[in-house]
């Protein structure tokens, strides 16, 4: 069973010079899909739909009046035209299709469509970004067991992972409305905390602020309310990944969350990437999924020879911090993370097989967040907590600076990227957010 086909060879060229640059994130093997308008434009422009390829989006509803693409790729191309991409990601994984391979092939060196679809590019350097969906539900997963155990420790040192969680994908229900994209900014919350040694709670700024590296996964075509989606159709479902990274505020969180689970701790800002890289564009970057020896095996509903063959997906990721200092230097953030997604112990295909089992129906633009990606080593943790092992031991950066948890004027971004021998490296662009200081109390 193999997921590829010809427009993930990786000898396909694109006319447009800067998608065939060594590292670019969008050669014409990607094909993500974003929501744009150019900034400066007065009137402002109206969103829509877009499709990197290089240095620049080939816009989707320029692209519309052309009548360039006709048939099931015409009628995609309409949809994602829109202000948002849910009437783009309602219409399934044919519809993506015939519109990548119309895409690819008239993006493709030599192509006839080369002169009428330039005219419809528009430079990456002059765009603002939208959320890419209007997100009707969010649902924040707890896939890495490397997280779970890392921060089980803190809490419970004899007892680090909880006995569901091999058997259960763990999620919550999480909010849509604070949801931002990539480049926008956020106030640190304010909120009840009890710090320790304290007799009482105390309010004010958040102290501990906190990161998580995470994969966004944009729901597609939904499911009625009161059915379930099984695992063979699961990833029918998946329009695609992008980069999330879930503020969290780990003093409002240690101090609310029982017994109910993270609330004001989580919803006053979460981020997404622009770029939405589709599951056909990762196709080559799959990897048989299995849970270690000696674990229990999924439940059968979770469960289907497609996912134990290539469930996991390879997508390698890495979180930079910049300080104010670094800014003001012109210097570049600093590493801090660096790690793999192919590490979670729950797959996509079992996110949307779990969540959908009661009967809960999924609709096209919702978002499920994977939880913090940690890998198995501590230099693979994605998240402060982790790495700073509860904040008893600030990380070094360069410069001689240090860091617990987040200042104001940091900037953290959020990258992912795919590559290996013999497959086009692809990737997502990148997810950043800045700490603004507090609002007065
Ligand atoms: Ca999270």
């Amino acid at each position: 069973m193999t997921l590829l086909n010809e427009t993930h060879d990786p000898a396909l060229r694109s006319w447009l010079a800067s998608a065939n640059a060594p590292g670019s994130d969008f050669p014409v093997q990607n094909l993500p899909f974003a929501v744009f308008r150019r900034k400066a434009a007065t009137p402002s422009e109206t969103w829509r739909g877009g499709v990197a390829i290089g240095d620049a989006i080939v816009d989707l509803a320029a692209l519309t009046k052309t009548g360039l693409l006709t048939g099931l790729a015409g009628e995609a191309t309409e949809a994602g035209a829109q202000d948002k991409l849910n009437a783009l990601m309602a219409m399934g994984p044919r519809a993506w299709g015939a519109l990548r391979l119309a895409l690819s092939r008239a993006l493709r060196e030599g192509a006839a469509e080369e002169a009428p679809l330039r005219a419809c590019l528009v430079p990456q350097s002059e765009v603002e970004y939208d959320v890419p969906a209007r997100i009707g539900d969010y649902t924040d997963f707890y896939t890495s067991i490397h997280h779970a155990t890392n921060i089980g420790r803190q809490f419970r040192p004899d007892q680090p992972l909880l006995p569901n969680y091999k058997w259960v994908p763990i999620g919550y229900h999480g909010r849509s409305s604070s949801i931002v994209v990539s480049g926008q900014g956020f106030h640190r919350p304010l909120g009840q905390t009890f710090p320790p040694g304290s007799s009482a709670p105390v309010f004010g700024p958040c102290k501990r602020l906190d990161i998580e590296l995470e994969m966004g996964v944009f729901i597609g075509p939904g499911n009625a309310l009161g059915t379930a989606v099984g695992m063979n159709e699961a990833e029918d479902h998946v329009f695609g990944l992008c980069l999330f990274n879930d503020w969290s505020a780990r003093d409002i969180q240690g101090w609310e969350y029982q017994p109910l689970g993270p609330f004001l701790a989580k919803n006053f800002a979460s981020t997404v990437s622009p770029w939405v890289v589709t599951l056909e564009a990762l196709a080559p970057y799959r990897l048989p999924f299995t849970h270690p020896e000696g674990d229990p095996q999924p439940l059968p509903y979770l469960n289907s020879e497609a996912n134990r063959a290539q469930g996991a997906l390879d997508i390698q990721l890495e979180v930079r911090l910049q300080t104010p200092r670094m800014r003001d230097a012109a210097e570049a953030g600093a590493r801090i993370s660096r790690t793999s997604y192919r590490h979670a112990y729950w797959t996509v295909a079992q996110m949307v097989a779990h969540h959908t089992v009661n009967g809960c129906n999924l609709q096209p633009g919702d978002l499920l967040g994977t939880g913090t990606l940690s890998g198995p080593t501590l230099d693979q943790a994605a998240a402060l907590i982790e790495l700073t092992e509860g904040g008893k031991k600030p990380i070094e950066l360069p410069g001689g600076e240090t860091r617990t948890w987040l200042e104001d004027g940091d900037t953290v971004t959020l990258q992912g990227w795919c590559e290996k021998p013999g497959a086009a490296r692809i990737g997502f662009g990148q997810c950043a957010g800045t700490v603004l200081p507090a609002r007065s109390a």
